[in-house]
């Protein structure tokens, strides 16, 4: 969150970042490296008419609302789903870890085409200790990744993501991709209760990662690709649970330059979540995999953004938040979908 005019979380393991919000060294340091990540920041490959295609896509729930033990795996139609019961690392051993559950969402995708395999991390959940300890117990290493993906600039999707930068420091791929789905992704946002925090931009390119804006559709490391700004064509209406304010305040915040004018007010206005987007697969012989976030533009919205930017039709799957009835107006009506799993996470109501 937002405290005062610096921005750490009090308990995160960030000391670098706690020690310079504790002074004005950090003013200027933050604002140097908003300054320089802005000649940094690249456009993502658009995605063309060729849609990419992979053998097979597994996603982990890496951070999700709640972890419920003992419900069996099981196997639908082209579809295995997982179930981890325990997180006993060493079974000669007492365990002593487990997967925490938390306000927030994060997931991992790893896909394959042939020999060839790609790791993407869609979002970072509410706190680095949960999604560390997570992806830990599950044995996914950041090493491997080839791409990151915030859905939306929500805090309980990039919470976790400057303790995690932080603990993998020079582990990450040099220049790793970091997909945003434009600069409204980094506004500073308010809800009800109060400050919402702002994505951090300096963090992200202390860490070496290749900014990458994506507000039209693009390609994802290869294998996936990114929605862009998701139409408002079905019923469903975002009921804007947070504002967002357009300005660079301490290095955090979006560029006035960079947003539309009906937005630059200087003041706090309704959040149109048109940078919301969702992370998607094509799998061969399958059908769409969707990876939907709060999904605040409404699931149903996401499905036919990502039907009309890939050109195909039959959805397998769609995972993730599929709104939350304090978030959204979402009619939800899956069945009206070809889809083999429906698989709700958090904010889903
Ligand atoms: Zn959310
Ligand atoms: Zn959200």
């Amino acid at each position: 969150m937002l405290f005062g005019s610096c921005y750490c979380h009090p308990s995160s393991p960030v000391s670098r970042r706690r020690l310079l919000c504790a002074g004005g060294a950090g003013f200027v340091s933050a604002l140097i490296g908003t300054l320089v990540g802005n000649e940094r920041t690249a456009r993502a490959q658009a995605l063309g008419s060729k849609v990419p295609e992979v053998d097979r896509v597994a996603v982990r729930i890496v951070t999700d609302n709640q972890v419920i033990q003992f419900i069996p795996s099981e196997k639908r139609d082209g579809l295995t789903i997982e179930r981890r019961t325990g997180a006993n690392l060493t079974p000669d051993a007492p365990p002593r870890t487990a997967l925490h559950g938390e306000w927030g969402l994060s997931m991992h995708a790893e896909s394959q085409r042939g020999n060839e395999v790609r790791n993407v991390l869609i979002d970072f959940g509410y706190t680095p200790e949960t999604l560390i300890n997570n992806m830990s117990i599950l044995k996914i290493d950041p090493a491997n990744f080839d791409a990151l993906v915030l859905s939306h600039g929500h805090y309980d999707h990039f919470g976790g993501m400057v303790g995690f930068l932080s603990a993998n420091k020079g582990k990450l791929k040099k220049n790793l991709p970091f997909f945003v789905g434009g600069e409204d992704s980094f506004c500073t946002r308010e809800t009800a209760f109060g400050q919402y925090g702002a994505l951090d931009r300096k963090a992200i390119l202390d860490a070496d990662l290749a900014l990458m804006m994506a507000e039209g559709p693009a390609i994802v490391a290869d294998h996936g690709f990114t929605t862009g700004k998701i139409a408002q064509v079905s019923s469903e209406k975002p009921l804007q649970p947070s504002k967002e304010k357009v300005g660079v305040v301490n290095g955090f915040g979006c560029f006035p330059d960079k947003m539309s004018p009906a937005k630059n007010t200087g003041a706090f206005i309704p959040d149109d979540f048109e940078h919301e987007i969702a992370t998607n697969f094509l799998v061969k012989g399958k059908g769409l995999v969707v990876l939907a976030s709060c999904s605040h533009r409404g699931i149903i919205n996401a499905i036919k953004q990502t039907q009309a930017v890939s050109g195909i039709q039959k959805v397998h799957a769609v995972i993730g938040g599929l709104g939350h009835p304090l978030c959204s107006r979402n009619s939800i009506r899956l069945h009206n979908v070809r889809s083999g799993l429906a698989a709700p996470g958090q904010p889903t109501g």
